[in-house]
């Protein structure tokens, strides 16, 4: 049998940080996870996962709790922001448990050490379990307060060498104004780092954008509704924007 004719492509990147919101895993409930939504994310993840491309994931905690929500009704903001990030941890428990039925090897890393849970952040030890094709999830944020788990993703895509962050969303890419709202919304093919911070488009917080493209660190932007949108990407195909330099 001919072996070439029928191997796929080269995915087009090797290694990638996927992050996502926590209310990607809420479903049509409004608040929490539900397991078949999360399930159908574990399931796009190992379609790329299948392609040999080594995957860090960051799951937000925005369906659970989010930090400057509690602090606005008066909770004091650390501790507001401490219970964001075990949010975060919940949600990765979540996926891995998702990806584990879908027999991926996974680790749920924390930056807040819970030994018991999951493993501590040690910057090596995960590079290694990438390189063994296990999928790291990266939990609690970026173990302080006053930050967000976009700065996390990026933080942990450039430490682990990712070649790009996809953010995934609802919608398949950077548009000049809201396309749920604006029905002539114009999409971005490409867009530049700076013009996302002065249009205030709304990737992600600023401090992530900056620190991306003090790296150099391409962003992509798709949508996670889209069934293969993630593999088809990594495929050389589909919709989406990429936030670069
Ligand atoms: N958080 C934090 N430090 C971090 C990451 C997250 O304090 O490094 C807290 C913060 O309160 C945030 C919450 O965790 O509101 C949940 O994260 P995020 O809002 O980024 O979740 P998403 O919007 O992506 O679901």
């Amino acid at each position: 049998m001919n072996d070439t004719a029928t191997k796929e492509p080269a995915p087009a990147f090797t290694r990638v940080m996927l992050k996502i919101s926590g209310e990607a895993l809420m479903g049509d409930q409004g608040f929490g996870l539900h397991p078949p939504t999360v399930q159908r994310i574990a399931r796009e993840v190992k379609t790329v996962h299948d392609m040999g491309v080594e995957i860090c994931m960051v799951i937000g905690g925005g369906n659970i709790f989010r930090g400057l929500q509690g602090s606005a009704q008066g909770m004091e903001r650390t501790t507001a922001d401490y219970m964001g990030m075990l949010a975060t941890v919940m949600n990765a428990l979540a996926m891995q448990s998702a990806m584990e039925e879908l027999n991926i090897h996974t680790r749920v890393i924390s930056a807040i050490p819970m030994d018991e849970i999951c493993e501590p952040y040690i910057r090596r030890r995960a590079v290694r379990h990438l390189e063994k094709k296990r999928v790291c999830i990266f939990a609690a944020g970026t173990g302080n307060p006053y930050f967000t788990t976009d700065t996390a993703a990026t933080l942990r895509a450039n430490e682990m060498a990712c070649e790009a962050i996809f953010k995934g969303t609802k919608v398949d890419g950077v548009y000049d104004k809201d396309p749920v709202k604006y029905a002539d919304a114009k999409r971005y093919d490409r867009v530049s780092y700076d013009e996302v911070l002065q249009k205030h488009l709304g990737v992600m917080d600023a401090s992530a954008i900056a620190l991306a493209r003090d790296n150099h660190l391409p962003i992509i932007v798709f949508s996670l509704d889209e069934p293969g949108g993630f593999k088809g990407i990594l495929a050389g195909e589909g919709t989406y924007t990429t936030v670069h330099d």
